[in-house]
């Protein structure tokens, strides 16, 4: 198998002033992703890499440190990973998507959420911060700036930042990993969990069919729970539909039945690759071969070399 790594940074019309930011963000993250493929390491670790480097990302994501706060002014983290582990209403911890790991890992559970994902934290040694910590000055004045408003029913075309990042990978053992992590939407009620941490809503990956992580308003996506659509569709075209036309159907889908927008980046088993989205932008990065490939506009496929 050629190992492939793909990572998204949220689908949403992302502003010019964070454009370069975003793109920088992804394309560091795909290559420190790619970095473990290369050396025979596992899907599993090369997203958990990939992924925490865009959850540290303060200035370009809504993950971990930077994320949009709720209501009340507080983060509240939600993420996954699988097969299968995820964590919801996180306000203590770096890296939601490595907790989820560790649930996967050394739980019989799939989910755990709120005070009882910090008490396993504590339990396992995962260093958890005060709330504070997870917080920046940009957003706190982001948030006294939109707490008059209500989250809009449909944000994803408007610019109020929320960016959600993901990865997908394939190792050369033919493995397949995925991996999504999110602060949520700006102003979101307290207590509410969107389809980041809902296996089969925000993500999904069966060696047998795909991986997948999706971005894009939450609400729409679990109603037609995205992920495992997109896989359905891949499974319908018998693995030799490529993954571009299972992400494009779904998310058409998305549009027509809930008037929902987002994107998806998803590796099908034998390497082809997508990253799509019905949103004005979103930043993706493919690594793959000698190889480095990224976008923001729905045109874009840049390509530039890795060794450079
Ligand atoms: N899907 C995420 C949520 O609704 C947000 C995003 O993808 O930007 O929580």
């Amino acid at each position: 198998m050629e190992p492939t790594i793909v990572v998204h940074g949220g689908a949403w019309a992302v502003p010019d002033s964070l454009a370069e930011a975003s793109v920088a963000g992804v394309k560091a993250a795909a290559r420190d992703g790619f970095a473990i493929l290369k050396i025979g390491g596992s899907a599993l670790d090369a997203v958990e890499l990939a992924e925490r480097a865009l959850e540290d990302d303060l200035a370009a994501f809504d993950a971990g440190c930077g994320a949009v706060l709720n209501t009340d002014g507080e983060v509240e983290l939600d993420g996954k990973t699988l097969a299968a582990g995820a964590v919801s209403s996180v306000r203590n911890i770096t890296h939601p998507v490595t907790l989820a790991r560790a649930v996967m890992e050394k739980t019989d559970h799939i989910m755990l959420t709120d005070r009882g994902a910090s008490q396993f934290a504590e339990s396992i040694g995962i260093t958890t911060v005060p709330t504070d910590a997870l917080m920046t000055e940009s957003e706190r004045r982001e948030w006294e700036h939109y707490k008059k408003y209500a989250p809009e029913p449909n944000p994803f075309c408007s610019v109020r930042g929320h960016d959600t990042v993901g990865a997908v990978a394939l190792d050369h053992r033919g493995n397949l990993a995925c991996v999504t992590s999110t602060g949520g939407i700006r102003n979101k009620m307290v207590g509410r969990v969107g389809d980041t941490s809902i296996i089969v809503s925000g993500g999904y990956d069966d060696d047998q069919s795909g991986a997948v992580s999706c971005t894009g308003h939450g609400e729409s996506i679990m109603k037609v729970t995205l992920a495992r659509l997109i896989l359905f569709n891949m499974e319908l075209g018998n693995r030799v539909c490529l993954a571009r036309d299972a992400v494009d159907v779904s998310l058409a889908y998305m549009g027509e039945r809930v008037q929902g927008g987002g994107g998806a980046i998803a590796i099908a088993p034998s390497g082809d690759w997508a990253a799509r989205f019905t949103t004005q932008r979103m930043v993706w990065a493919t690594a793959k071969g000698e190889s480095l490939f990224y976008g923001l506009d729905p045109q874009d496929m840049f390509e530039e070399k890795l060794s450079k």
